[in-house]
């Protein structure tokens, strides 16, 4: 088995081409690893080998995966942070657990719907806009019982990943 290409990952490049590195941009052929060397600032030169993984394609052909050095999980695409090359989602736990982006999306969502329906955050959709279609009504509102929910899910899932010893009854 070959060592796998040598790609010299360039300390000077830009801020933007180090920040994400996709797999097809390198147009591999072969190889098991690549090993990576970069510093950051001043700081003397890191090295890190990462494992490529090749799947065959449905037509013919393989392609390959970077191995996420962090979960080791197969993805397209790795991304600089906090001097490391890592997936979206060892980055994202980093910075903000999945659940609390989830919960975001969910909010957002529920607050749109709201605006939608002409009512406050916290109220719920008792009646119909007046210039609003009973079918448009009844739609939006059940799109805000689910996002509702969802969010109260998601709270739950938090609450007991803070207090996991405690029983959760509900709200
Ligand atoms: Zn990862």
């Amino acid at each position: 088995m070959s060592k796998g290409d040598w790609t010299r990952y360039d300390a000077k490049a830009p801020v933007e081409a180090c920040h994400r590195l996709d797999i097809q941009d390198l147009k591999l052929k072969s190889g098991d690893s690549i090993d990576m060397t970069y510093s950051v600032g001043e700081s003397k030169l890191t090295r890190e080998s990462v494992a490529i993984v090749w799947t065959r394609c449905h037509f013919g052909g393989r392609r390959p995966w970077w191995r996420c050095p962090g979960c080791g999980k197969q993805v397209r695409i790795l991304y600089f942070r906090s001097s490391r090359f890592r997936c979206r989602n060892c980055h994202n736990l980093a910075y903000k657990s999945s659940q609390e982006s989830k919960l975001d999306r969910h909010l957002r969502k529920k607050f749109k719907l709201c605006d939608k329906l002409g009512i406050g955050p916290i109220d719920m959709p008792l009646f119909k806009p007046k210039n609003m279609h009973q079918k448009t009504f009844d739609r939006l509102r059940m799109e805000h019982q689910k996002a509702e929910k969802q969010t109260v899910d998601d709270l739950v899932m938090l609450y007991k990943k803070f207090y996991p010893t405690k029983v959760f009854r509900g709200f």
